[in-house]
C-alpha cells in the first residue's frame, strides 16, 4: 500500500538524531520552555527573516492568540476562505468575532474579486489560508486591506517556507499562524505551533495571553490561557528544520514529476502552477467528477488517497446558523465534490509516482 501520507520512512531516516535529541530534554528536563524551545524560536524566526517567533500548542491556539490579542469584538467580521481546516474559522468564533466566509478561486485560496465583496464597514481583517502549499495572492490582498486598515493574518499551516514573488508567506500580514502537527510539511511528534511577526507590541501581548497573563512567574496582569511548545516537541522540530530545505525541493521534483506524467488527461483537472508563486505541496490535488470512484479504483490498487476537504467550511454542520446554500460558495462547492489528494512525502518514489499516475490515466480511459 502506498499510504498519502507516511512519516515513518522519514522518521526512520533521522531516527538516530531524533532519539539523540529525546534523550537529551529527559537528561536537561527541558520539558516545558527551556533550550530547545528557545532554539526553536530564534531559528525558525531567523530562516523565515522575522523578528519575532512566539511557540504555541498547536496551530489551532496560534490563530487564536492572534485573534484574542488583536482584540477582536462582537461587532467586528473577519473573512476567511470557504475551503480551509475548520481552525481557520472556529478560532475567530471563540475570540469574539463574525466569521465571514469567501469563496475561493482555481488555486484552492481566497479569491480576490469575491474578497471585494465581502468587506463591510465592520471588516476588521482578513485570514488568507496558502492551501496545499499554495501562496495566496499575497499583492492583492495586502493591497486591498491597507486601503481599507484591515489586518491580514496568514494562516500557513500548510505552507512552510512557500514563498511569493521570492518572499516567504508568513512575512506578510501583521502575523502568521503555523501548525507543526505530524502530518505538516514540518512536523513534530505531537502537537506544536507557534506565531510570527513583526510588531513588538503584538508580540509581548501574545506571549502574555498565550501563559496565563503574564510573563513574570506569579503576575498576571490580564487573564490568558496555557499554551505551550513543550520541549520534546521543539527538540524534534530542531532536527527537522536541519532537513525542511530538501523536503520542501523533494515535494516540489515530485510535483513536477506528477504535472509531466498527468498533463493532457482527458477529465482530470491539475493543480494551477503561476508564476512567481513557489507552492510547497503540502498536498497534491486534483480534480475530476468522478473523484469517488477514482479513489475506489486507485484504492482497489494499493494507493490511499485523502480529500481535503468533503465539506466546505460554511456548509458544516457547525455554520448552519448562517444559512448558506452552495451558490453562495460555487467553487468551493465544486472543490469539496471533486477534489482528491494524492499520496505527497518527500520519501515517495520516481516510481511511485510513475505507477500512481499509471492507475489514474487508465482510471480516466476507462471512464472517457
Ligand atoms: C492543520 C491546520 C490548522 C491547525 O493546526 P493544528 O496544529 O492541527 O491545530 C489550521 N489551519 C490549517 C489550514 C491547517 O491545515
Amino acid at each position: 500500500m502506498i499510504k498519502s501520507v507516511d512519516l515513518l520512512l522519514q522518521h526512520n531516516l533521522i531516527r538516530d538524531e531524533l532519539n539523540e535529541a529525546i534523550n537529551r530534554v529527559i537528561d536537561n528536563s527541558s520539558f516545558i520552555r527551556g533550550v530547545e524551545v528557545d532554539h526553536f524560536e530564534n531559528e525558525f524566526s531567523n530562516l523565515l527573516g522575522v523578528n519575532e517567533c512566539i511557540s504555541c500548542g498547536n496551530g489551532t491556539d496560534s490563530l487564536y492568540i492572534i485573534m484574542k490579542s488583536l482584540n477582536v469584538g462582537p461587532m467586528d467580521e473577519v473573512i476567511v476562505p470557504a475551503m480551509s481546516w475548520i481552525s481557520t474559522s472556529e478560532t475567530v468564533t471563540q475570540a469574539g468575532a463574525k466569521v465571514v466566509f469567501c469563496d475561493i478561486d482555481q488555486t484552492g485560496t481566497i479569491s480576490i474579486a469575491e474578497l471585494l465583496k465581502k468587506i463591510t464597514p465592520r471588516t476588521v481583517g482578513i485570514i488568507p489560508v496558502h492551501l496545499y502549499g499554495q501562496p495566496c495572492d499575497m499583492d492583492a490582498i495586502m493591497e486591498i486591506a491597507n486601503q481599507r486598515n484591515l489586518w491580514v493574518v496568514e494562516d500557513c499551516a500548510q505552507s512552510h517556507l512557500a514563498k511569493y514573488k521570492g518572499k516567504y508567506v508568513g512575512t506578510f500580514g501583521r502575523a502568521s499562524s503555523f501548525s507543526f502537527y505530524p502530518g505538516k510539511n514540518l512536523g513534530a511528534i505531537g502537537d506544536a505551533g507557534a506565531i510570527l511577526t513583526n510588531d513588538y507590541v503584538l508580540a509581548d501581548k501574545m506571549k502574555k495571553f498565550a501563559r496565563h497573563g503574564g510573563l513574570v512567574k506569579g503576575n498576571h496582569e490580564i487573564e490568558g490561557i496555557n499554551s505551550r511548545m513543550d520541549g520534546l516537541q521543539a527538540a524534534v522540530l530542531n532536527v527537522k528544520l536541519n532537513y525542511i530545505l530538501d523536503w520542501t525541493r523533494k515535494r516540489q521534483y515530485l510535483a513536477n514529476l506528477y504535472m509531466s506524467f498527468l498533463k493532457d488527461v482527458k477529465g482530470l483537472v491539475l493543480p494551477l502552477i503561476i508564476n512567481d508563486r513557489e507552492h510547497v505541496w503540502h498536498l497534491f490535488v486534483i480534480q475530476h467528477p468522478e473523484r469517488d470512484e477514482m479513489r475506489k479504483y486507485l484504492k482497489e490498487n494499493d494507493i490511499e488517497t485523502a480529500i481535503n476537504y468533503p465539506i466546505a467550511l460554511p456548509f458544516l454542520p457547525a455554520y448552519d446558523r448562517l444559512g448558506h446554500v452552495s451558490s453562495d460558495f460555487p467553487i468551493a462547492f465544486n472543490f469539496q465534490d471533486n477534489v482528491l489528494s494524492l499520496p505527497m512525502f518527500p520519501e515517495l518514489t520516481v516510481d511511485q509516482v510513475e505507477y500512481i499516475s499509471l492507475k489514474i490515466r487508465e482510471f480516466c480511459h476507462l471512464n472517457y
